[in-house]
């Protein structure tokens, strides 16, 4: 192992976890699980015995599987995986989850005896989010997905999932959708791919619309896509947790009932605590310090 990789690993020790990405500097991932874990009664019934810490890992493609390996060998719990290794790190793990196979991409993944085992807690997080935020339920719904990167794809796969009626995705490079769309005819035939000029018609006949774009990250930022014209019945969502985007705002402004991406953030720590701890997470503590570090952002 390189120096500067074994470096990463100075302070890590047996139980704990993290997150491995570039750049990871920024994540409120730290926060929001060390908060977690300060509560955690589990920590007595546990066989490290000790209060398990969240490190930082910010490695290239190349450098991956030799962290994956280091993680195991220093018998770490677990990881968070983040941008722009999710993809990568599903090839590399002894077995994923059934969502997390048919998303192509992991964002946590949890030791066990025989190696890794890859999840998609982001799909949890998206359910969650609009289930208790925006009190939607995508039954027999129509939806607009804006964004076919690596969180389109899993918002589209876990629409389809609930049981959303149609889903009409939309993408600034359109081959994106029609390639991925071939690759599953059969999973994916409830999903529409819509061009610029379709897209009004489709919001317009839609109950939910996702931002699933990173268009929002920068404070200049307009909307993702054109055409948009929100209504009032619209319930509305947006990826991007640390601003209230353009996207939001426009949505608001139309008197539609529209949600940031903090409770998808959320959820999806959730989820991960409960799969490394295997006890219910401390949502209230997790949610109080993910606000906090927000503000500092
Ligand atoms: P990604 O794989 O890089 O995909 C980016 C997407 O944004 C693509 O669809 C891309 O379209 C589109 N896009 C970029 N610039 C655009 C522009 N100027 N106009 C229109 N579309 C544009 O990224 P990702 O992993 O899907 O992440 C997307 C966002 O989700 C990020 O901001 C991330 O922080 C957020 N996220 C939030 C949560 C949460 O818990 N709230 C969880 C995961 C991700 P093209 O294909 O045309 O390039």
């Amino acid at each position: 192992m390189k120096e500067a990789l074994k470096r990463q690993f100075e302070n890590v020790k047996p139980g704990d976890v993290g997150i491995v990405g570039r750049p990871v500097q920024h994540s409120l991932s730290p926060a929001m699980h060390n908060a977690a874990f300060q509560t955690w009664d589990g920590v007595f019934r546990d066989k490290h015995g000790a209060t398990p810490r969240y490190h930082l890992f910010d490695v290239n493609r190349d450098e991956l599987n030799e962290l994956l390996d280091g993680a195991r060998t220093c018998a770490m719990r677990g990881l968070n995986i983040t941008v722009p290794h999710k993809v990568a790190a599903a090839s590399m793990v002894t077995r994923l989850d059934r969502f997390a196979a048919r998303v192509g991409a992991i964002n946590t993944i949890a030791a066990t005896s025989d190696g890794w085992v890859g999840y998609n807690t982001d799909g949890t997080g998206f359910e969650n989010a609009i289930a208790h935020k925006l009190e939607f339920d995508p039954r027999e719904k129509k939806a607009v997905v804006l964004g076919a990167g690596g969180t389109g794809r899993l918002i589209v796969t876990k629409l389809l999932e609930m049981g959303a009626e149609s889903v009409f995705w939309w993408n600034r490079t359109s081959e994106k959708i029609r390639e991925a769309i071939d690759s599953k005819p059969a999973e994916y035939s409830r999903i529409t791919a819509v061009t610029d000029d379709q897209l009004k018609s489709a919001v317009a006949g839609a109950d939910l619309i996702v931002n699933a774009t990173s268009v929002g990250l920068s404070d200049t930022d307009e909307m993702p896509a054109p055409g948009i014209a929100f209504q009032a019945r619209h319930k509305v969502f947006d990826v991007i947790y640390h601003r209230q985007t353009k996207f939001l705002q426009t949505a608001r402004a139309a008197g539609a009932h529209a949600e940031d991406g903090l409770e998808m953030l959320l959820y999806q720590g959730a989820k991960a605590f409960e799969i490394w701890t295997a006890t219910p997470a401390p949502i209230e503590v997790m949610r109080e310090a993910l606000v906090k570090s927000l503000k500092k952002v």
